[in-house]
């Protein structure tokens, strides 16, 4: 902490001692992000405490990716339901062939195949002695997210939002390396501040190498008119999820403005707060 205080004092900033320490909180928070630890108060894994949490998010959120990078900083899993699914079709199993029927039709499953493959999953995770997790893709209905809040204690659940257009200008973006199976995003967004006093967002394009350049591709639906469908659907399937999680008090609500260099380590930061403050209250 001294040391980004006085290196600001240096330059002859004058501000006052909270902004020193939140400063200085960013600044330790990026340097364990960039070399690959963990956070703060995480020394030993008996010292860890159990994080379960929920990541929401529109389609193009980019859930997957923040949900998969916060896992690992806090060395949990990331559960995504849409890939626990896709492993029991792959295994040729008499349920997957029934999920694979409905999966293909775009539909949702029925409640108790989604619950027998996740409660599986986190209860294989459980014996492996995993301390918690965080769940992408689950649950998708008022009653998922009934059962799961009476069967597990659920700590948190992170809202991701981000402006529609820009929504619908990154999933357009979207392209896939066909050879290495990479994702990068094309797009390159700049949109000044709304007059209803929405923040400017700066979003600059993930560019391929010119290895992967001739090889991408476009997921088949990500067209406008699907996209603004998906929304659409994402809105009406979402109400009932997030009623039943505010009414519990668990939502945090976290605005994306930029891509992922300058997110990650605010939504970091947010998060430690979280689990700092957590475990205040249990102690
Ligand atoms: P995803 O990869 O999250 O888009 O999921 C792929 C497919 O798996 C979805 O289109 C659904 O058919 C199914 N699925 C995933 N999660 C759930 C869930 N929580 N409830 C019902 N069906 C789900």
């Amino acid at each position: 902490m001294a040391s980004a205080s006085a290196a600001l004092q240096r330059r002859g900033w004058r501000l006052p001692p909270s902004t020193y320490a939140a400063v200085s909180s960013l600044k330790d928070a990026l340097d364990r992000l960039a070399s690959g630890g963990t956070p703060a108060g995480f020394s030993t894994d008996a010292a860890r405490p159990s994080i379960n949490w929920v990541f929401l998010g529109p389609p193009g959120v980019g859930k997957g990716t923040y949900a998969s990078r916060v896992a690992k900083a806090f060395r949990v899993p990331h559960i995504a339901t849409g890939d626990l699914i896709r492993a029991e079709i792959k295994s040729g199993s008499s349920l997957g062939a029934q999920m694979k029927s409905i999966v293909n039709q775009g539909k949702l499953l029925p409640c108790d195949m989604v619950q027998q493959v996740l409660q599986e999953r986190l209860a294989r995770g459980r014996q492996q002695g995993e301390r918690g997790f965080i769940l992408d893709g689950y649950p998708r209905t008022g009653a998922q997210a009934e059962q799961l809040l009476t069967s597990t204690d659920i700590g948190l659940v992170l809202n991701l939002s981000l402006r529609e257009e820009v929504l619908v200008q990154k999933c357009m973006g979207r392209r896939l390396c066909r050879h290495c199976g990479k994702n990068y995003n094309v797009a390159d967004i700049h949109l000044a501040a709304s007059a209803d006093g929405r923040p400017e967002i700066v979003m600059p394009p993930l560019s391929p190498p010119p290895e992967c350049a001739p090889h991408l591709e476009t997921r088949a639906d990500d067209q406008e008119e699907v996209i603004r469908h998906r929304l659409e659907v994402y809105k009406q399937e979402s109400k009932p999820v997030e009623g039943a999680f505010r009414k519990a008090g668990l939502v945090v609500d976290f605005e994306l403005t930029a891509g992922i260099p300058e997110t990650l380590p605010k939504l970091m930061l947010l998060l430690e707060s979280y689990v700092g403050r957590h475990a205040y209250d249990r102690a």
